[in-house]
């Protein structure tokens, strides 16, 4: 065997011993990979297409102790380490050229304790393994609205979706968890134990070190609630966005209505001939008694002359998958995402002119109807500073052609900037590309200089770099105790 080649922290090319690599690869449950072997190229993928980078070696972890042993071997070559649990996030930052890859996502165990309503969940669990397991029970932690993201990656970040606003989001419900920090340490992090660390972990992303497992609080939910889709013909775009705005703001916290502006998929309750013409789509969950949703969501079909639309009971571990077929892997995607506190006429105008112009089929701009239980944590209690977002707006580049990789890019940052006026200038987290390192510390706002201080504690050399990075703070300032 040769000695195989690396990138270090600094990303200078070291060369690895074949009997370093063998002695590594034994510490490590799930094994290592290295290019050559078979499982490699699976193994190394994203759900981002547009990522296609090449890691030194992976390392599959099983436990705690694979963790650990992959942290401190990184630490003692200088190794570039990147974190994978879900492999969702657009950046691509799961996988990095020439790194050590942390692969958490064979750790996909969740065990429910229906007495105490909690869950304990490995790293490496998907939203669907979570909301199956919990919904057998009719219990539910507020997670994100496709089933294939990672648990881990969508705590870490903060956490938003259809039981936001009533619950808020999922960090709200994390009530530990178990990190291996950068001196290779196995620590549970909750409100009495490290609460430095817990405080930065919700929403401070994956800077702080390895977290294994999650535990969190599960609330009653459904397993059937008052769901589904109302789809608007675009002409009535100005209209039925103005409406949807208005209503919102007496909207109850148990109901979400999400709009999507896109082509129409061809969805069965859809007439054929709307299939592949511009729409706008409320996606809409309301999460209290199925009598209650019906009334409360009932104006969503009176916005204008609706097309279709699929309204009804619904279980919510299947709504939880009624986007993942928009939302399969392996396609081009590339997101700009802005916050709003208000959503004013002249904001809409900019965003019903960007979806007129959609560079492709698969392409959409999404708003997220946020606020309720979320924006009733104060902005300080955790990490996720952007509790003011009563909106949050992706627009969604997506492709298959790389011949069209710069026309979408270019929409996306068009439509992006001509939003920008109108937003609170913060982004979340786990939604900006690999190119905006720059709004990292605009997005964490008054929070950031707290988060340099506990990166500074808990990672002073920045082993937790492939990231959207949160640069330790300089030696003086070090985080409160
Ligand atoms: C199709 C799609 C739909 C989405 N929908 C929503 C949504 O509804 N709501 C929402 O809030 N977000 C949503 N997101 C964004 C999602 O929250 C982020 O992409 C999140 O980072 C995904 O987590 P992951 O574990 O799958 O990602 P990964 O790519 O595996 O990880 C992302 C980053 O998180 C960190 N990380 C991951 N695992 C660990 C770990 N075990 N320990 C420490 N750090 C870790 C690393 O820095 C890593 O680079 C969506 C994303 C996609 C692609």
């Amino acid at each position: 065997m040769h000695a195989l080649s690396y990138l270090t922290l600094d990303r200078e090319a070291r060369q690895l011993r074949p009997a370093d690599v063998a002695a590594f690869a034994a510490q490590i449950g799930g094994g290592v990979l290295a290019a050559d072997d078979s499982g490699y190229e699976e193994a190394r993928k994203v759900w981002n297409a547009t990522v296609d980078r090449r890691p030194a070696l992976i390392a599959r972890c099983l436990s705690d102790s694979d963790v650990q042993a992959a942290v401190r071997f990184a630490t003692s070559h200088r190794m570039l380490v990147s974190i994978r649990s879900g492999g969702h996030h657009i950046a691509g930052n799961a996988v990095a050229d020439g790194g050590l890859m942390i692969d958490m996502s064979a750790l996909r165990t969740v065990v429910v304790d229906p007495a105490r309503r909690t869950a304990r969940v490995g790293a490496g669990a998907l939203l669907g393994d979570l909301d199956r397991a919990s919904q057998a029970h009719g219990l539910a932690v507020p997670l994100g609205i496709n089933s294939t993201t990672g648990v881990a990656g969508l705590t870490l970040g903060g956490g938003f979706g259809w039981l936001t606003r009533r619950l808020g989001l999922t960090i709200d419900s994390l009530l530990a968890a178990t990190i291996v920090t950068a001196d290779g340490e196995v620590r549970r992090v909750s409100a009495t134990s490290e609460p430095e660390l817990f405080w930065a972990v919700r929403g401070g992303g994956g800077n702080f070190g390895v977290a294994t497992s999650f535990e969190y609080q599960l609330h009653a939910v459904g397993p059937e609630l008052h769901a589904g889709l109302v789809v608007y013909p675009f002409a009535q775009a100005r209209q039925v966005l103005r409406a949807w705005r208005d209503f919102n703001a007496g909207a109850p916290d148990e109901l979400s209505v999400w709009a999507v502006l896109r082509k129409a998929p061809p969805l069965p309750f859809l007439p054929t001939s709307a299939h592949g013409t511009a729409v706008v789509v409320f996606a809409l969950v309301h999460s209290g008694a199925m009598a209650d949703g019906q009334r409360a969501a009932a104006p969503v079909l009176a916005f204008g002359d609706p097309i279709a639309s699929a309204l009804g009971p619904t279980p919510y571990a299947g709504f939880q998958t009624a986007f993942d077929p928009l939302l399969t892997p392996g396609g081009r995607n590339y997101w700009k995402s802005n916050n709003f506190s208000a959503l004013t006429d002249a904001a809409l105008d900019v965003v019903i002119d960007s979806a007129a112009d959609l560079p492709g089929p698969e392409c959409e701009i999404f708003l997220a109807q946020l606020g309720g239980a979320m924006a009733r944590v104060k902005p300080q209690d955790t990490a996720f500073i952007g509790r003011d977002a009563s909106y949050i707006m992706n627009v969604h580049g997506r492709w298959s052609d790389p011949r069209d990789d710069d026309k979408v890019r270019a929409w996306a940052r068009r439509s992006f900037e001509a939003a920008a006026p109108h937003a609170t200038g913060a982004g979340y987290v786990n939604f900006l590309t690999e190119d905006e390192a720059e709004r990292v510390a605009v997005s964490y706002g008054a929070n950031h200089a707290r988060l340099q201080a506990a990166k500074r504690r808990y990672d002073p050399a920045n082993l937790f770099r492939m990231n959207l990075n949160i640069a330790p703070a300089p030696a003086a300032a070090t985080a409160p105790a």
